[in-house]
């Protein structure tokens, strides 16, 4: 890294999260890696919670399970998504577990020779994503699948209000349980749980948990968890601007006396989204506005003393939540992890040190 704006990933408290969730629930933990697993590194992030005890990983697409392959994870992966039932050979080959979520997908890798290919059933409960909505059809489809000889290990369903609304989990849960015990199989896997249900919703039906965002320490439910994830720069310019100078593009902002000026180089392109200008990051013990718009590649910020060039500038982390972030940019922890592009080194710490760091366009992975 030669740009000094990175997001530190902890996966040493990664792990703790992981550790602390998997003895609350008592179950199988599937960890939900997708995206990069939010944006972390999905195979740094896969080492750290496969050590943690994560029975299996579970991603969105082929594209991402195969890029876990060809880095070297050799755990169970699961695909959540929609998969080509053309890729059903490349599925079978690699060990890879598919979701099953419609009459279409099943009769076109029937004729695709899917023979021993490993699938969960998608019950849809009410997310009307994918999946089978009727358990009719659900049986069939069961049938369909062990006459193909897939191996049929496990059955899963996603609820989608579990931060807002638990009579509507208690809904799709019970939908769940009449459509697991109509089917009456023997499931290896049966799952319905995410995050925020794995803490807070107890049932006597799944033997799976699938985590994803509680991993990142983020919960409604659970507020001891550790918050692996911040986000940094540093100042790279520092200046005094007198009273009734503007600021930046479009000049949205004007000097109201003789005030200190930081520029950070950080911006959209990283994935700190323009919606960002007149909130604050932490410098130096104290909260700094971002004043005008916010660039590309740099912004500028006010300061009310004068630091050094090169003083720490946190986005997000130990003075400034991610949920307090998004709740000011009126979205989603998930969408600001998912946002920090490819630009942003990562930089993972492990057993207490920085290990290494992570940027795919400068081919850098290297032990310190
Ligand atoms: C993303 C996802 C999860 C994980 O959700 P969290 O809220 O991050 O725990 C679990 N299951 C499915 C089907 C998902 O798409």
């Amino acid at each position: 890294m030669y740009r000094r704006t990175w997001c530190e990933v902890n996966l040493d408290e990664i792990e703790e999260n992981v550790r602390k969730i998997k003895g609350i629930c008592g179950k199988k933990l599937i960890a939900v890696l997708k995206a990069d697993a939010y944006g972390c590194g999905d195979i740094q992030t896969a080492q750290a919670v496969l050590d943690a005890g994560a029975d299996m990983i579970a991603v969105s697409s082929l594209d991402e399970a195969m890029m876990l392959r060809n880095e070297g994870c050799d755990a169970e992966i699961l695909i959540l998504g929609a998969t080509d039932p053309d890729d059903c050979a490349t599925m079978i080959e690699n060990n890879i577990t598919a979701a099953a979520y419609s009459m279409d997908w099943i009769e076109k890798v029937s004729r695709n020779f899917c023979r021993g290919l490993k699938v969960h059933l998608k019950v849809d409960t009410g997310m009307n994503r994918i999946g089978f909505k009727d358990k009719d059809e659900l049986k069939k489809a069961l049938e369909a699948l062990l006459n193909a000889e897939c191996d049929v290990e496990g059955i899963f369903t996603h609820f989608c209000c579990t931060d807002t609304d638990p009579s509507m989990t208690d809904r799709q849960f019970a939908r769940f349980k009449e459509a697991v015990e109509y089917l009456n199989y023997p499931f290896a896997w049966i799952h319905c749980d995410n995050s925020d249900a794995t803490i807070m919703f107890k049932d006597d039906l799944s033997n799976a948990c699938r985590l994803g965002v509680s991993m990142y320490g983020v919960s409604p439910y659970d507020k001891t968890l550790a918050h692996p994830l911040s986000l940094y720069t540093e100042t790279a310019m520092v200046k005094h601007v007198p009273a009734g100078e503007t600021i930046g593009y479009g000049a949205t902002y004007t000097t109201k006396g003789d005030e200190i000026i930081a520029t950070i180089p950080i911006g959209y392109a990283d994935g700190f989204i323009r919606a960002n200008q007149g909130r604050k990051v932490y410098v130096d013990g104290e909260l700094c506005e971002v004043v005008g718009r916010v660039c590309m590649d740099q912004t500028m910020i006010r300061l009310d003393h004068e630091v050094p060039v090169g003083t720490k500038v946190e986005i997000f982390g130990q003075h400034i939540s991610i949920e307090s972030m998004a709740e000011e940019l009126h979205t989603i922890p998930y969408e600001i992890m998912c946002l920090i592009s490819g630009r942003v080194t990562r930089v993972y710490v492990r057993n207490g040190e920085q290990q290494s760091e992570m940027n795919e366009r400068l081919q850098k992975s290297e032990s310190e």
